[in-house]
């Protein structure tokens, strides 16, 4: 039995196998063949295998996620069947007496450079397609296989990293815990867990040899037991059932007010990265969307994504929650979140560079097609816009401006829009002091707790060595708080909490007293916060 100390994204408890998240090496090396003709044979042998994966990926993608992702898998299968693709394959084989591989990968790469090169951008973002495709040719011909989870029970999935890519391919049935070597609480993978209510670690050096071996996670401690002797396996297995009894009594809480035992309501709202997390917001009863990362659309995507791309996953959200609140966060990229094609520039200081709203002033085509697409789908439900990073009036005034341009816009084109909320995230410093002015322009503010944390207390919320300095409880927090939300109330606005620190049920008290309007959570803890509010009595002193 060994015993391996993590950090904790996620509290809960697996027990299972331990499946290694496996990546592919595309490397390919060029070899002289003797007969070509077999070797075009061998292409093809595995061009129908790759056919084979992606139809199954295709009916598991319908499923999971509906006709419009599945519609990728499909796309490649097309790919794969194209005269050009093919003809250039056989080409490079004959002509060159060389390795399927080479060949693959030699058309891959010419394919993708001439759809980057292209002007339309749909046609630019096949050049990604190609790649993978390619990628998948690749793999069946060199038996790597493609990149992901071996393993048909559902397992505990340990991985160096997983990129959000990686992670969209995924079963999620068959994930028990995600455990990575690196990554941090903010990674994508943390989030992922948090959203899919499994037990999480980062920062875990497990051995490389421990594939199928029996493990438990406890995310609670924060670390990973793997071959557990009898009495600690006998000892989770009990302490699982006890999670298990108490989530079903959650499940009771479905359908009640968020009300504490004086009458005092508070809205509690839940936390998305993308499309396919509204399921679990919807089945933990939350009221509304309180922050939808929408930079996870820029992240899962080769190129920036088009403002039809957007106005669809948008609409989407707002049409699956029915009328309820949906507040979108307008791209909040570089720092932790690197998106290659915006080729941003290396820093010393990330956290305190060029990064989110200051991104989208500077770049206001990227801003400007993304607030289209959000005002475009706000005519199917209801819809806000808030912006992060804010720490000047200049900046929301200039904020306002391009919603009110795009607004114009629309008008013009005679397209439809709703009424959309203006907000800001409140999570600097600079946002907190004068929060007084700033509630005057604005609808609503919702506090970023996880970057107002790391600018007030100035400790890297990306640095695990700062764990014992980080105290999130922190009475300048605490006080920061308090001036937000009556500054937000006395400006004529709303105020809420969208930061880790919302879910903190120990805190729970403390915000309804406070005055804050609204928590948004991740979906998973939706319940857990519903249940702490109506156990609260505010009459009862504090
Ligand atoms: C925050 O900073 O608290 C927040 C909600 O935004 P993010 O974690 O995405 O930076
Ligand atoms: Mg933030």
């Amino acid at each position: 039995m060994i015993e391996i100390e993590g950090k904790s994204v996620f509290n809960g408890v697996a027990i299972g196998p331990i499946a290694i998240f496996v990546k592919v090496d595309t490397q390919v090396r060029r070899e002289a063949i003797e007969d070509p003709e077999a070797e075009i044979a061998r292409y093809h042998e595995a061009t129908e295998t790759a056919k084979d994966q992606l139809q199954a990926l295709y009916e598991k993608a319908l499923k999971e996620v509906g006709e419009e992702s599945a519609f990728l898998f499909q796309s490649h299968q097309l790919m794969l069947d194209d005269l050009d693709y093919v003809e250039s394959v056989e080409n490079i084989i004959r002509t060159q007496n060389t390795n399927a591989e080479y060949a693959v990968a030699q058309t891959g790469d010419n394919m993708a450079e001439i759809f980057a090169m292209m002007d339309d951008a749909y046609m630019k973002e096949r050049a990604a397609d190609v790649k993978d495709v390619t990628n998948r040719v690749i793999g069946v011909l060199s038996g790597s296989g493609s990149a992901g989870m071996r393993a048909d029970v559902p397992s505990i999935l340990l991985a160096d990293d997983l990129a959000p890519s990686e992670t969209v391919q995924l079963d999620k049935s068959l994930v028990l815990s995600f455990v990575t070597r690196y990554g941090s609480t903010n990674s994508h993978t943390a989030i992922l867990a948090r959203t899919m209510n499994i037990p999480a670690l980062i920062g875990v050096d497990y051995p490389e040899d421990c594939e199928g071996k029996t493990a438990i996670v406890d995310g609670a401690l924060g670390k990973i037991i793997i071959d557990p002797d009898e009495a600690t396996l006998a000892a989770y297995q009990k302490k699982k059932e006890e999670e298990e009894k108490k989530a079903a009594l959650l499940q009771e809480l479905k359908g009640k007010d968020n009300v504490t035992k004086d009458g005092k309501k508070i809205n509690i709202y839940a936390n998305i990265g993308g499309v396919k997390d509204v399921a679990s917001v919807l089945e933990n009863d939350a009221g509304g969307i309180g922050l939808f990362r929408s930079e996870f659309l820029y992240l899962e995507s080769d190129d920036f994504p088009s403002e039809e791309e957007q106005f669809q996953a948008y609409r989407k959200v707002a049409e699956m929650m029915g009328g309820k609140k949906v507040i979108i966060r307008t791209l909040d990229i570089g720092a932790d979140k690197q998106v290659d094609y915006f080729e941003l520039d290396k820093e010393e200081n990330p956290a305190l560079g060029y990064r989110a709203i200051r991104i989208c002033l500077t770049r206001q085509e990227v801003f400007k097609t993304q607030l289209r697409a959000i005002y475009r789908a706000s005519h199917y439900g209801t819809i806000s816009v808030m912006f992060p990073m804010i720490i000047s009036l200049d900046e929301v005034k200039k904020c306002k401006n391009m919603a009110e341009l795009v607004r114009r816009e629309l008008d013009s084109e005679g397209i439809p829009y709703g009424d959309v909320e203006l907000g800001i995230m409140i999570e600097t410093p600079a946002a907190v002091m004068i929060s007084d002015e700033l509630a005057k322009e604005v609808d609503f503010f919702s506090v970023g707790t996880n970057d107002l944390t790391q600018y007030t207390l100035a400790i890297d919320r990306q640095n695990p060595k700062l764990d014992d300095f980080y105290d999130a409880h922190h009475p300048a927090i605490l006080k920061m708080l308090k001036m937000i939300v009556d500054n937000a109330h006395a400006g004529g606005a709303w105020a809420g909490i969208c930061g880790e620190l919302g879910a903190d049920t120990t805190l729970t008290e403390e915000f309804l007293r406070m005055g804050f309007d609204e928590l948004s959570v991740s979906p998973s803890m939706v319940l857990r916060v519903r249940e702490q509010v109506r156990q609260t009595d505010l009459s009862a002193g504090g």
